[in-house]
């Protein structure tokens, strides 16, 4: 729903040229600025911060998925995991102990 008033960015804008005409004691013309540079600043922060929150694709239908048979073996503690269904032929292998596992053996 579009508002027929101002964007709340622009009201936003004015209501602070007008606090801070009257704390800081400066001109209207500094106050502006001044708050229109700290505005941006907070939009591009905001619009940065949201690039970070983008959401987890949704998992592939399961007729895309590629049926796999592989066993990875951490190179660190020894644990050994087998992956059936990936996204892909050749899947990125899992983290164990933080560092990638090595295949084993693809099980034909
Ligand atoms: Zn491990």
């Amino acid at each position: 729903m579009k508002s027929r008033f101002a964007s709340p960015f622009i009201v936003a804008l004015l209501v602070g040229t007008v606090v801070v005409r009257f704390v800081a004691d400066t001109s209207w013309w500094r106050a502006g600025i001044a708050v229109l540079v700290a505005g941006l600043m907070l939009r591009v922060g905001w619009m940065m911060i949201g690039g970070l929150a983008r959401p987890v694709p949704d998992p592939l239908a399961p007729g895309e998925l590629r049926k796999v048979k592989l066993t990875y073996r951490c190179s660190i503690c020894g644990a050994e995991v087998r992956m059936t269904v990936a996204a892909r032929d050749d899947p990125e292998p899992p983290r164990h102990c933080l560092e990638d596992m090595d295949v084993v053996a693809p099980v034909e």
